[in-house]
């Protein structure tokens, strides 16, 4: 599993750069909620926090430790420039790790490739949540809240669904994530028990195999989980795990 840590710059109290009629808090919400469901809806083998998924202040601090507490493998924190300016540029740490400084060139191209304005660069900075970060870390500065024909692309909401995707493309790129099967929808996932010891899913399994069930075991977190089978239409699910339960199965449709 690859743990992404998004973080939308600025909340409730703090927010954030202000101009045409925009504030920096709820752009950097809307950018970094796209994000997470483009990832999670899209890709496999990914998990998703974020600092915020409300309109609140998080100080600094707590956002890294929220990122270091949960061992994420990247931090991504996400802004709007203001100052006078255009174009996209990001940022690590001054004293940035080479993998840090690596995912930095795979993630910033891709996300200039769907942005489509000017390339402002790779950079680096001594910010906060950069510095105290403990894993590989970037911070994204996207248009100029105050510069009138980028605040114009910032209200548009197709707009931001191409800053994000330039987001996620940039981080299944960098982390080499896998797209989900059944053309990016919901899967559903008939799941036949799911076990703290490894050797009970293997019986599970082999008792499957043994009714004519192909099954997988996929580990997440600490539980083996055995799975028969995945479906993009939620009614086959379901008809395999009434044929399941029929069986004596205990079983479980599971979404995602
Ligand atoms: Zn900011």
């Amino acid at each position: 599993m690859t743990r992404i840590f998004l973080d939308p710059g600025h909340g409730g109290s703090d927010p954030g750069a202000v101009g045409n009629g925009l504030q920096e808090k709820n752009l950097t919400l809307s950018i970094a909620t796209r994000v997470r469901d483009i990832l999670l809806n899209e890709y496999q083998g990914v998990e998703v926090r974020m600092s915020r998924t409300t309109d609140v202040f998080i100080g600094l601090d707590q956002r890294t430790q929220q990122a270091n507490a949960w061992n994420a493998n990247y931090f991504m924190s996400i802004h709007i420039n203001a100052g006078g300016g255009t174009g996209f540029e990001s940022f690590v740490h001054t004293n940035a790790s080479a993998e840090s400084v690596r995912l930095q060139g795979i993630i910033h191209p891709a996300i200039i490739q769907q942005m489509n304005v000017t390339n402002r660069g790779l950079k680096r900075a001594n910010f906060a949540v950069l510095r105290t970060s403990n894993m590989p870390a970037i911070l994204t500065e996207n248009l100029f809240i105050d510069r009138a024909a980028d605040a114009d692309l910032l209200r548009s909401p197709a707009y931001l669904d191409r800053i994000a995707r330039g987001h996620a493309n940039g981080l299944a790129q960098a982390f080499n994530l896998q797209r989900r099967g059944g053309g990016g929808g919901t899967i559903y996932r008939v799941q036949a028990g799911a076990f703290s010891v490894r050797a009970n899913a293997d019986q599970q399994q082999a008792r499957l195999r043994g009714d004519g069930y192909e099954s997988i075991i996929v580990q997440s977190g600490s539980l083996f989980l055995v799975q028969v089978g995945a479906f993009s239409i939620r009614a086959n699910a379901e008809a395999l795990a009434s044929e399941l339960r029929g069986r004596g199965y205990d079983v479980a449709v599971v979404s995602g």
